[in-house]
């Protein structure tokens, strides 16, 4: 199994696939990893169509392994979620994020005031009554304001109450949190979360993007998705941009931000700070 990835090779094997007994060692790894700290963030620098700017970043989690390897979300966050250890690592990754974005605020406050910080939950964390005063405390012990940060979710089959779902994210919403509804179009993403919700973005899945240059198909679908958008006062943002022809057609459809391999892949936070941060000093 093609399990262990580095940053640009992404390609995994759904956990499912997994024979029993690798299923079992992985369970107990990843009990281990979120005790020892073994979860990294990395973050993804995503840009304004419009003028190019950075406009923040998309915060992706890594397991680091002893030999430096890391292994994909894709892989243990599926698996996470089958065996109720997500809500132990989205708690992990809200309190890196938000002491790194405080970081931030304390040293580049330039920065600071122009950046969104995107975080991915679960649509299981959904269903945790204590996520709210978790986020809530999170955000008073980082002296952080919630509006700084968007929360970018997608519905799975694996959250079977849809209106716990989506009572959840309406209580995450008055906290001042920014909704992004992930993978828009696919899967479980519905147009029943843009009529439900008030997203504040809505992340166009690569799939739509990727040879949008060339693909008819994918024109009609993601100008479709950005007139949606406007309709409902969104913002789009374009996932796993590869090439500078992709990027100029999102732009030229009106697409508001985008991030991608053409810019680059979510980077270790040394590295983000090195080409993004020191910059502003
Ligand atoms: P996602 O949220 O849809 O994230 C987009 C994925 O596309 C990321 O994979 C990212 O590294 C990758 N990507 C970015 N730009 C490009 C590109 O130009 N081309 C290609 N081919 N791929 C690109 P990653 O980091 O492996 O994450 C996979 C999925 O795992 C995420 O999909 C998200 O659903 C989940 N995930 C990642 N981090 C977290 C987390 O902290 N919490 C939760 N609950 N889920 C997470
Ligand atoms: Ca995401
Ligand atoms: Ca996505
Ligand atoms: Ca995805």
């Amino acid at each position: 199994h093609a399990i262990v990835t580095n940053q640009k090779y992404c390609a995994y094997s759904p956990s499912l696939d997994l024979a029993i007994g690798e299923r079992i060692t992985l369970i107990q790894k990843l009990h281990k990893a979120i005790t020892e700290d073994e979860l990294d963030i990395f973050l993804q620098p995503q840009f304004s169509l419009f003028d190019n700017k950075l406009v923040g970043a998309e915060a992706l989690v890594r397991w680091r392994q002893n030999d430096g390897h890391f292994i994909s979300p894709g892989v243990f966050i599926p698996l996470a979620e089958q065996t109720g250890l997500i809500f132990e690592i989205s708690k992990n990754i809200i309190a890196r994020s938000f002491a790194w974005l405080s970081d931030i605020k304390k040293h580049h406050p330039n920065l600071y005031q122009n950046f969104n910080l995107s975080i991915n939950l679960s649509a299981l964390d959904m269903a945790q009554s204590s996520l709210l005063s978790f986020l809530q405390t999170s955000l008073f012990n980082h002296d952080l304001n919630a509006n700084k940060i968007t929360l970018e979710i997608t519905e799975s089959a694996i959250m079977e109450n849809h209106d716990l779902f989506i009572k959840g994210i309406q209580e995450l919403q008055t906290l001042g949190f920014n909704l992004a509804i992930d993978d828009f179009g696919t899967g479980y993403s519905s147009m029943l979360y843009l009529k439900e919700l008030k997203a504040k973005e809505i992340k166009i899945d690569m799939g739509f993007v990727r040879g949008i240059h060339t693909n008819r198909v994918n024109q009609k679908i993601v100008q479709a998705i950005v007139q949606l958008a406007n309709g409902t006062d969104s913002m789009t943002v374009a996932e796993g941009v590869e090439c500078k022809e992709e990027a100029l057609w999102l732009q030229s459809i009106g697409c508001d931000f985008a991030q991608g391999y053409y810019w680059n892949p979510a980077l270790p936070i040394q590295e983000f700070y090195t080409q993004y941060v020191s910059l502003k000093l």
